[in-house]
């Protein structure tokens, strides 16, 4: 069966079309600036030169019609007809406490992702849009959703519980969720698979670093606790993300420098994380390059980074009584070895040591601690569109 992986942002949309015979991705593409000018959708497929269709799109109904008609077209396509997509994987931020795992999309399904929308009002609503418009386009394919926040819903009070009233938990559902969890999933069962070992033998600790950037400790397959919290500002510092502060910090800048309540949730989620400290950029690329000419707060948003990843290693390996895997994913986890050097060095005392021969890889799956290190280090390249569609064929059967 093949089955079509939709992940929706506010004006972009990301798709792969993966042939689950063999998992194979048959087509990738992204579709960007949907309803704004200059609409555009890129389609890659293995073998051949990328393809670039620029139309205007004027919502995410016309997007996904030109994602089909790309996948059927007779010279850019890999598909005759649109009753070979079996199904379609819907990645979905936020699924509340309700749904620990994916689910075939329904109408009652439907209403609760509507219902959690105050809980992820960026991320929700495109992917509920994005929902509607295959449900339109493709009225008698079943519709799955896999959500960020199912794999954390194994977490326990002690663990997501914020020392805040009571009540507020019961009524206002203010609790720690977590995310990226279908990233955190996949590379730590991978992780166990390249390591030839049953996982419920495993401590895990999973740094999924990109843009967004999280840790889970997931101790015998299961997550028990994750950096990021009731929304996904919490934890590490990221590209443009805080992370964690002093929540003080907030009703002070509101008085002092009578920041409104959009200013100062502007400031902590688009202009902070290390955007905010370089005062450069959020591209981690372009730190890290600055830092190496010598650019003394570059170097500081980076030494901030690296540390609040190490506290949080330090954390979880607490949490878990030990740590048997450290497995880095995502855009700077995989490809930044630089990153990873100073992560994992200087954490010797836990019984993790890199072996700085083997860290120099970018993008590929690799073992890169010593052969005598007692933890093993990792490098393994996240793959969420292959998990939804994992989920979305085992919902299907
Ligand atoms: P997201 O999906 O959250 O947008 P990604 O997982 O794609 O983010 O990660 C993006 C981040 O990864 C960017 O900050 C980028 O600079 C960083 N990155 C990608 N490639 C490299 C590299 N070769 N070296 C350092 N950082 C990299």
């Amino acid at each position: 069966m093949k089955i079509l992986v939709i992940n929706c942002g506010s004006s972009s949309l990301k798709y792969q079309l993966i042939d689950m015979d063999n998992e194979a991705c048959l087509s990738q593409g992204l579709v960007e600036r949907i309803g704004i000018e200059g609409s555009r959708l890129t389609q890659k497929v293995e073998g051949r030169d990328k393809y670039v269709l620029t139309v205007p799109m004027k919502d995410h109904k016309d997007a996904i019609s030109h994602v089909i008609r790309t996948l059927l077209d007779e010279t850019q396509g890999v598909i005759k007809s649109s009753d070979e997509i079996g199904a379609v994987g819907h990645r979905v931020v936020h699924g509340g406490e309700k749904y620990a795992t994916s689910v075939i999309i329904t109408d009652e399904v439907m209403k609760d992702l509507e219902e959690f929308s105050v809980l992820a009002p960026l991320h929700n609503p495109p992917n509920i849009i994005g929902i509607n418009a295959c449900k339109e386009l493709m009225p008698n394919t079943t519709m799955v959703a896999v959500f960020d926040t199912a794999f954390h819903q194994t977490m326990k009070p002690k663990a997501f519980l914020y020392g805040l009233p009571y009540e507020l938990y019961k009524e206002n559902h203010i609790r720690k969720f977590g995310f990226h969890g279908t990233s955190h999933k996949y590379v730590a069962f991978r992780a166990a698979e390249i390591l030839g070992k049953d996982i419920k033998d495993l401590k895990i600790i999973t740094c999924h670093l990109g843009n967004g950037a999280s840790l889970a400790a997931v101790d015998k397959g299961i997550s028990i606790d994750t950096s990021m919290g009731f929304t996904p500002l919490e934890g590490l510092l990221m590209g443009t993300r805080c992370g964690d502060i002093d929540p003080a910090i907030i009703p002070y800048l509101m008085e002092v420098k009578d920041y409104s309540y959009d200013e100062v949730n502007d400031i902590i989620n688009k202009k902070s994380g290390v955007l905010g400290l370089s005062g450069i950029s959020s591209d981690f690329r372009d730190i890290e390059e600055a830092a190496a000419q010598g650019n003394e707060r570059a170097q500081i948003a980076l030494d901030v980074f690296h540390y609040r990843v190490k506290k949080y290693i330090g954390y979880f390996t607490a949490a878990m009584n030990g740590i048997d895997v450290l497995v880095f994913t995502a855009g700077l986890g995989e490809n930044s070895p630089e990153t990873r050097e100073e992560i994992a060095t200087n954490l010797e005392y836990f019984g993790i040591n890199l072996d700085k021969e083997k860290n120099k890889v970018r993008g590929k799956e690799r073992i890169i601690s010593t052969d005598d290190s007692k933890v093993k280090v990792m490098v393994v390249p996240t793959n969420e569109e292959l998990m939804i569609a994992r989920d979305t064929l085992e919902l299907v059967k």
